[in-house]
């Protein structure tokens, strides 16, 4: 497709030059409609038994969007004391959080007890720890699912070399734990990676996991995990993630459980990056071009502490150009690498990309932003975090974050 953000209307008639000019570059320019689109599709993927798609929070924790995922009915994930605090705030019941954190000290383990947070141990220490804290009280359980699938060995966290989860050779220890504090095993979850757009490997890991489940007599719920992808190619027309298909596939998998166990339980999954990534899109500025031992080189201010997953993960994001207001139509393309403004080498957003050619005082608008995007922002360079804002539905845009100075960085001191 020559242009994502004109097929969909991104700006909703909004001129992006005058939302840069207006709230300055680089900023976080979110949609409303595509949000909320997004997260009503994944409280719709199990409609059959009772289900619940648990936004997993670390993808975008701007308050805001929250508000939209407890709108839409999305529960949620919260992986830290901090992401429950914002979950709070954001007016979430502590019925609608689920704590799923690795590696805490009793104190955070207590902060979920003392609000009333379902928790998941992720190792028998921590399920211990939470028995010695909660006598009697009623705790879940990560399995590590001894398979995995993501886009990158980083975001892979199922499988038997990652640190996530209990093996399933643990599982007489667990019930030996709890029988030691009296604890009920209400739930068990699972995540088995990030990013993927071939539903076969989480099909299998739910197949795998409510075999573990047979196993666990008194389940409240099961969680399947997230990971459903998103096309970061679409310009190139990658397809969506075929949750259609996936649907499809799904229900028989658990129609044969529920005959199994005699009963249905409530089945959970925990997107993240499907709910928010493509809500989402970052405007900065072209501010030089120059050309070194033959390479272009167009400089922009999106640093990698803006976004740091190209350099994190050699991630793709696609780049649309913007000039006055319009975008650059890709009939016409030269290999450019686009950096940021960040003293690193890995400061790149993209190698030697066919792009428009980019002129300084264009918009470079990197789509798919939403998800890992501000929530992994950095000071690194004493740069200020940038500004976020939304358009909302009605078109008029709002503020959802505003940019972090230097008076904020200062203050630490
Ligand atoms: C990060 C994470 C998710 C969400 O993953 P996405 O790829 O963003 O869908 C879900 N569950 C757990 C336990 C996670 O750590």
């Amino acid at each position: 497709m020559n242009s994502f953000i004109e097929n969909v209307n991104f700006f909703e008639g909004n001129d992006p030059e005058k939302i840069a000019q207006e709230y300055g570059t680089p900023l976080y320019v979110y949609n409303e409609n595509i949000l909320r689109n997004r997260m009503d599709a994944v409280a719709k993927v199990i409609t059959k038994y009772p289900y619940t798609a648990n936004y997993s929070v670390k993808a975008n924790t701007n308050i805001h969007i929250l508000k939209l995922a407890l709108e839409e009915g999305n529960n949620c994930d919260a992986m830290s004391v901090g992401e429950i605090q914002m979950l709070l705030k954001a007016g979430f019941p502590k019925e609608r959080i689920f704590f799923v954190p690795n590696n805490v000290s009793a104190e955070e383990m207590q902060f979920a007890i003392d609000h009333g947070i379902m928790t998941s141990c992720d190792s028998l220490q921590q399920l211990e720890l939470y028995g010695s804290l909660n006598k009697g009280g009623k705790v879940a359980v990560r399995i590590n699912p001894g398979v995995g699938a993501g886009h990158h060995e980083k975001v892979i966290t199922g499988g038997k070399k990652t640190k996530f989860g209990i093996s399933e050779e643990f599982i007489p220890q667990i019930f030996e734990i709890a029988a030691k504090y009296n604890l009920t095993i209400a739930g068990i979850n699972q995540h088995i990676g990030s990013l993927f757009m071939d539903p076969q490997p989480y099909l299998d890991a739910v197949t795998n996991i409510l075999r573990i489940a047979l196993q666990f007599k008194d389940l409240e719920f099961i969680d399947f995990g997230g990971g459903y992808g998103i096309p970061y190619h679409k310009l190139d027309d990658e397809k969506d993630f075929p949750m259609e298909d996936f649907k499809k596939r799904l229900e028989p998998i658990l129609d044969d459980f529920v005959v199994k166990y005699g009963r249905a339980p409530l089945f959970k999954s925990e997107p993240g990056r499907f709910c928010v990534a493509e809500g989402s899109v970052i405007l900065g500025r072209v501010h030089a071009v120059k050309h070194n031992n033959g390479k272009t080189f167009a400089g922009t201010d999106i640093g990698m502490n803006v976004l740091v997953r190209p350099s994190m993960y050699d991630s793709w994001h696609d780049i649309e150009v913007i000039r006055e207001g319009k975008v650059v139509s890709r009939d016409s393309l030269m290999e450019q690498t686009v950096t940021g403004n960040i003293c690193e080498s890995g400061d790149l957003l993209a190698k030697d990309r066919p792009l428009p050619e980019m002129k300084r005082g264009d918009l470079a608008c990197v789509l798919d932003t939403g998800a890992y995007g501000w929530s992994m922002c950095s000071t690194y360079n004493s740069r200020p975090r940038p500004a976020e804002v939304l358009i909302c539905k009605d078109g008029s845009v709002k503020v959802i974050r505003r940019r972090e100075t230097i008076e904020d960085l200062m203050r630490l001191f």
